[in-house]
């Protein structure tokens, strides 16, 4: 039986930076990861992107060259897929029945494309997107695509919808709730985006109710139904409804969680000698008030990844780092600082019709985070407002020719 010092497991964002963290930090331990995915780390973020859009060439979306990871003795098991964890004996059984043993576990599977439960999901056409393999699907149907649906107007989805209208495609996105991005962003934002992709031809409909999925003899997607009987057509649709946490071996092996797998400051399960980090990582959040989060993001992935590095190397530094994300759609490059849920105020500073503007999110007049559109000033300086906990002026705020750093207390 194979025997690390650490294992990871998932060889995506979390799962990459922990061992680069681990070596940074003089770990002089064995590693390896294993990926269920063919390919060495990439970056998934240009998935809807500059990859989907062949800006970028998968070597260029690759986090480390594999020169790298051997330089660096990380022993890649890729192609592989965990499918139980024995906590006790200190060991993971894989797919095809061999058994490798740890001192530590580090869980990072991040989550799978939550899927549509109405009839027709299977039906070839009809996609999500997480992996390489999912765009390259899309890629691969391009030439002989004109209608595309997206279902779900969340930030994956209107990136695709981005990539698409901009490639020529007729696209349509259908989003359940009022307003695109409700989940993530406030109305502002929302409608700004709205408009934006309405501009470039993309038919966006709100409170959307899709009744299924309809294809042709050859089970290939041919539109999507909605409740009132109108058939969207469609040659190509994709889901962005979310992600499913990929835990069920941790949570089958005792670990306390449900969506997610639960962990303290330092990324350690309820479980001896197993982390978890990134996406499937069910934590308290600082800058959300201390609620109990899953954040999907790289900024979170790669922050949790060290302090459970630098945890397993006797550190005693608990998980506190400010989230950030950021989206590229058409021309628009938006950076959102801080967590936005819980605001009981909004602050637009700019005009939105000038393409360069922020949202400032406020509890009780204090800052909790910025959405910045084209305006990367306001998103780098605003970041000691978020951190502080700060409570501007809010004419000043509001102000764009006012700094926001002069805003800080002297
Ligand atoms: C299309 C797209 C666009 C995005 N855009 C942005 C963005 O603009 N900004 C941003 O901050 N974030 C973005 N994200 C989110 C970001 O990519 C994720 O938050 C990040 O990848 C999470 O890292 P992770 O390590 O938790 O999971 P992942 O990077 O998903 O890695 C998990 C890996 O584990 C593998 N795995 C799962 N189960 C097993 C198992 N049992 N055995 C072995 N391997 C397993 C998975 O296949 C995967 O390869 C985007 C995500 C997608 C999909």
């Amino acid at each position: 039986m194979a025997q690390y010092d650490v294992l990871i497991v998932g060889a995506g964002h979390g799962g990459a930076q922990a061992a680069v963290a681990l070596r940074q930090n003089k770990f002089e331990g064995t590693i390896a990861i294993v990926g269920d995915e063919p390919e060495l780390p990439y970056e998934r973020p240009p998935l809807s992107k500059e990859y989907f859009s062949g800006e970028k060439s998968f070597d260029r979306i690759l986090i480390r060259p594999a020169a790298f990871w051997a330089e660096r003795q990380v022993d890649m098991l890729l192609g592989k897929r965990v499918e139980s964890v024995d906590p006790a004996a200190h060991n993971v059984t894989l797919t095809d029945g061999s058994t490798i043993g740890y001192g530590k576990l580090i869980w990072a599977t991040g989550g799978a494309p939550r899927r549509l439960t109405c009839s027709g999901h299977h039906l070839s056409g009809v996609h999500g997107v997480r992996t390489r393999a999912d765009a390259d699907r899309m890629l691969g149907e391009m030439d002989r695509t004109t209608n595309v649906v997206v279902i779900g107007g969340g930030y994956i989805g209107l990136e695709a919808a981005a990539v698409l209208s901009k490639a020529g495609k007729k696209v349509t996105v259908l989003e359940a709730l009022d307003r695109v991005l409700a989940r993530v962003a406030g109305e502002a934002l929302s409608r700004f985006y709205e408009a934006e992709h309405r501009a470039h031809g993309v038919d966006v409909q709100l409170g959307a109710k899709v009744d299924c999925i309809v294809g042709d003899d050859q089970d290939r997607v041919t539109g999507v139904k909605m409740h009132d009987g109108t058939i969207i057509p469609a040659d190509m649709v994709i889901v962005g409804i979310g992600i499913v946490p990929a835990v069920e071996p941790l949570i089958a092996a005792g670990a306390a969680g449900g969506n997610g797998v639960d962990v303290d400051e330092y990324c350690r399960t309820s479980l001896p000698d197993i982390y978890a980090i990134g996406d499937c990582a069910m934590h308290a959040n600082p800058f959300a008030d201390g609620a109990r989060i899953r954040l999907e993001s790289v900024q979170n992935a790669n922050d949790q990844a060290t302090t459970a590095a630098k945890h397993i190397l006797g550190g005693t530094d608990a998980y506190h780092a400010v989230p950030w994300f950021w989206s590229n759609q058409y021309d628009l490059r938006l950076q959102t600082m801080g967590l936005s849920m819980g605001y009981d105020e909004t602050i637009v500073r700019g005009d939105p019709a000038n393409r360069s503007f922020s949202v400032v999110y406020l509890k009780n007049g204090r800052v909790l985070a910025l959405d910045c559109v084209n305006a990367v000033k306001d998103y780098v300086q605003g970041k000691a407002l978020v951190t502080g906990g700060v409570s501007p002026d809010k004419a000043s705020l509001a102000d764009p020719e006012i700094p926001l750093k002069s805003l800080l207390p002297a």
